[in-house]
């Protein structure tokens, strides 16, 4: 029996990342939150390529793409993200990485190299993948696409608590902020932009429980 390939993608903060990691436990999947890798080369971006006036200079991080060591390495049967041999899962949460995230995810040379990574590790099937295009570009063949949304309230709620739970101190109105701009950019970038996939069962999950979105989502997985 294959194990089935899922695509799960969204607004920001409806709980793609949380809902796939568990999904993923229960059937024995591997999980990619592929956002992580736009955080990564945002990341390296900030800290490598900066012009002198502190905009990134996006030339030079084009330049250096294909040099760049960034990718997941399965530990305890999770998937980290590593640049450079360093473990970057905090440094990828940070304001300056949520503020410069989604311009460096509307390049067109980014999404091109990330796509490969992507789309490796569902050839031999059993994985969840969560993003903004995994079921209209990355995955078009995925056996199940869910597409998430939940209220900006909601969202904003969600993403203040799991910040706060990391440390992040960051007022509610800039975390809302945040969310409506990427959604925004994400949604009207010329490139893979942010949308449903036809052939993708849309989740409004504003007033269900974490659980309950994944026990929705599970109703719909049936063995292939
Ligand atoms: O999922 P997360 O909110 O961490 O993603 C951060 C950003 O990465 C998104 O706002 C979007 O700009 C970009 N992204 C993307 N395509 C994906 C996943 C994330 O453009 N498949």
């Amino acid at each position: 029996m294959r194990k089935p390939v899922i695509a799960v993608d969204g607004y920001s903060s409806t709980g793609k990342s949380s809902i796939s990691k568990i999904i993923a436990q229960k059937l024995g999947l591997v999980h990619m939150d592929t956002g992580a890798l736009y955080r990564g080369i945002t990341y390296f971006a900030l800290t490598s390529c900066r012009l002198p006036d502190g905009n990134i200079n996006l030339p030079a991080l084009f330049e250096q793409l294909p040099q760049l060591k960034l990718g997941f390495r399965k530990i305890n049967e999770e998937l980290i993200l590593f640049l450079d041999g360093k473990d970057i899962t905090n440094e990828i949460r940070t304001k300056e990485v949520s503020e410069n995230v989604s311009l460096i995810a509307s390049q067109p040379q980014v999404r091109d190299f990330l796509l490969q990574t992507q789309r490796a590790i569902a050839n031999d099937g059993g994985v969840i993948l969560d993003g903004r295009d995994i079921g209209t570009v990355v995955l078009p063949d995925a056996d199940y696409k869910f597409f998430l949304t939940a209220s900006i309230e909601e969202r904003t709620k969600r993403r203040f608590l799991e910040l706060k739970n990391l440390g992040i101190e960051m007022p509610e109105e800039e975390v809302r902020e945040n969310l409506i701009s990427r959604d925004k950019t994400d949604s009207e970038r010329e490139v893979a932009p942010l949308k449903q996939a036809e052939d993708a069962i849309l989740i409004d999950n504003s007033q269900l429980t974490k659980k309950e979105t994944i026990e929705l989502l599970l109703s719909y997985i049936k063995e292939i």
